[in-house]
């Protein structure tokens, strides 16, 4: 009789290298069975991760095809899907990499119950973070709350070296049906934006290995000093890689590591932001609710504004404060956003508008194709003021004075905002091309008088802050 086979769950591992979930499963020599399933907490994405996603899975699935395997995809609860595609194939055991979010932890447990209560091994691998959020602790057990003595602990485990793909990948006598990626409708929430994203992504296993040899080849060296500069292409753009998995983190991290041995300038630094990735999974892990409460409750009695029509003029970068209006542009027409401007467009919606984070938060949920869970949440409660280790609320970014610091020719600001260009460029002019209709921007529109003064936001927000203070 035919070996059982094992399925291969896909979610956020979209890779052959350094997969030890795959690494693990292949070394049995039992024929692979790969699904991607839509279930509901994937559907619950927002609108250009879902759409990108849906990128990651076809190119995923062209290279599981050109080593003779394929990627099944179904759509339902996942516990459903798993069992009847166990029933259908007589698979042994489901396996899985881990994956640290409250809801996502929530689903993988009552998958694991569901499985082994009807006899089927469920096997759950590392591979998301560089060490479990759980191996790094502190002397007294507990878990990190603040950056740099978790970074210091990072740095001082040994590392294990990236897993090579598996040099083979075992196919079923039969495979089971599978949907048709299309059908999924993945982009559908996309519109007009779809088409103007597209031209910057850079999908699946072989670019974004490509793009960590660019970054360590070419841009290392400057990275140190100009990684602030939005105008400045020197950072590595790794993070849509890193969210879907097309490269594992701790690839990106020998490769730092390599640099770090060979006196490259810049690869400290590098390694040093990697691991804030890491410690916003590792908070996620501990504490879920940094993703939806104050993390310092004392927070909760801030007057922060709900959602308001200030808060929808930073949406649709058109505050009238240069700085913030590129950022949120940028995120429009690219998908992604220059960290240095996701903390002045986050600084401004939460001190100088005085709203609530999560409205940002939420925002960035929707357009960013990075969207990390993790990174997200940290990043915004930083910003806010409210989080763990977090910027106090009263030093304020000044977005002007941060316009001179770090984008000093303006190359940022008329690079994505037309109406401050006298030749817009193309990026500039395809905002509009990617915005919704009905909010009927043109080009030719004149660029709108600040929200508020920034003078007046900044006093506005520093008395609420006294008020909460006394
Ligand atoms: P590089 O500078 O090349 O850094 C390498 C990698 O290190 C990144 O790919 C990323 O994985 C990690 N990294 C770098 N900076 C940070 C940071 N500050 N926090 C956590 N990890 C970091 N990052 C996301 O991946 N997804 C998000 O949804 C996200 N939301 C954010 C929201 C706010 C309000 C803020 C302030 C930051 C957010 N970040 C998020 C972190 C950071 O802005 C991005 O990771 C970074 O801009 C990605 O660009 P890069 O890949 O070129 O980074």
């Amino acid at each position: 009789m035919a070996e059982a086979p094992l399925i291969l769950w896909f979610r956020r591992d979209l890779r052959l290298t350094d997969n030890q979930m795959l690494a693990a499963a292949a070394s049995t020599g039992r024929p692979l069975v790969p699904v991607f399933i839509l279930d509901p907490e994937t559907e619950a994405l927002g609108a250009a991760p879902k759409w990108r996603l849906g990128l990651g899975i076809e190119a995923f699935a062209r290279t599981l095809e050109r080593h003779g395997s394929r990627l099944i995809l179904r759509r339902g609860p996942a516990l459903q899907v798993l069992e009847a595609l166990v029933a259908e194939t007589g698979a042994a055991a489901v396996h899985w990499s881990r994956l640290c979010e409250r809801s996502w932890r929530a689903r993988d447990a009552a998958v694991k119950a569901g499985l082994k209560g009807r006899g089927t091994e469920a096997v759950s691998h590392p591979g998301h973070t560089l060490h479990e959020p759980w191996e790094i602790a502190t002397g007294q057990g507990a878990f990190y709350k603040v950056y740099t003595p978790f970074w210091k602990a990072v740095k001082a485990r040994e590392g294990v070296a990236p897993l090579p793909a598996p040099a083979r990948l075992a196919a079923p006598a039969a495979w089971p049906a599978s949907d048709r990626l299309d059908d999924w409708r993945l982009g559908a929430a996309m519109n007009r934006g779809a088409a103007v994203v597209a031209r910057h992504v850079r999908v699946g296993e072989a670019a974004a290995a490509e793009r960590l040899a660019e970054f360590i080849g070419n841009r290392i060296d400057r990275y140190a000093a100009c990684r602030d500069q939005p105008a400045v292409p020197v950072t590595s753009g790794l993070s849509e890689n890193l969210t879907y998995g097309e490269i594992s983190a701790r690839t990106v991290w020998h490769a730092g590591l390599r640099a770090l041995d060979e006196g490259r300038l810049g690869a400290e630094k590098f390694l040093q932001e990697l691991v804030w990735r890491e410690f916003a999974w590792h908070l996620l892990y501990h504490t879920p609710e940094i993703a939806s409460r104050n993390w310092r409750p004392d927070w909760d009695a801030f007057p922060w504004r709900k959602d308001n029509p200030d808060a929808e003029r930073w949406r649709r970068g058109m505050t009238g404060e240069p700085f913030v209006d590129a950022s949120m542009r940028e995120m429009f027409v690219t998908g992604t956003m220059h960290n240095r401007a996701r903390l002045i467009a986050g600084s401004y919606l939460t001190k100088h508008l005085m709203t609530d984070w999560r409205v940002g938060q939420a925002w960035f949920e929707d357009c960013l194709i990075d969207w990390d869970p993790a990174s997200n949440a940290l990043g915004w409660q930083w910003v806010a003021g409210s989080g763990p280790d977090a910027a106090p609320y009263f030093r304020i970014f000044n977005p002007a004075t941060q316009a001179e610091k770090f984008d000093a020719g303006g190359a940022y600001r008329e690079g994505f905002v037309a109406e401050l260009a006298r030749r817009p460029g193309a990026r500039a002019l395809s905002f509009f091309e990617a915005v919704p209709r009905r909010w009927g921007l043109a080009p030719d529109q004149c660029y709108p008088d600040a929200v508020i003064p920034l003078a007046e936001g900044r006093e506005r927000a520093l008395a609420a802050y006294g008020q909460r203070s006394r």
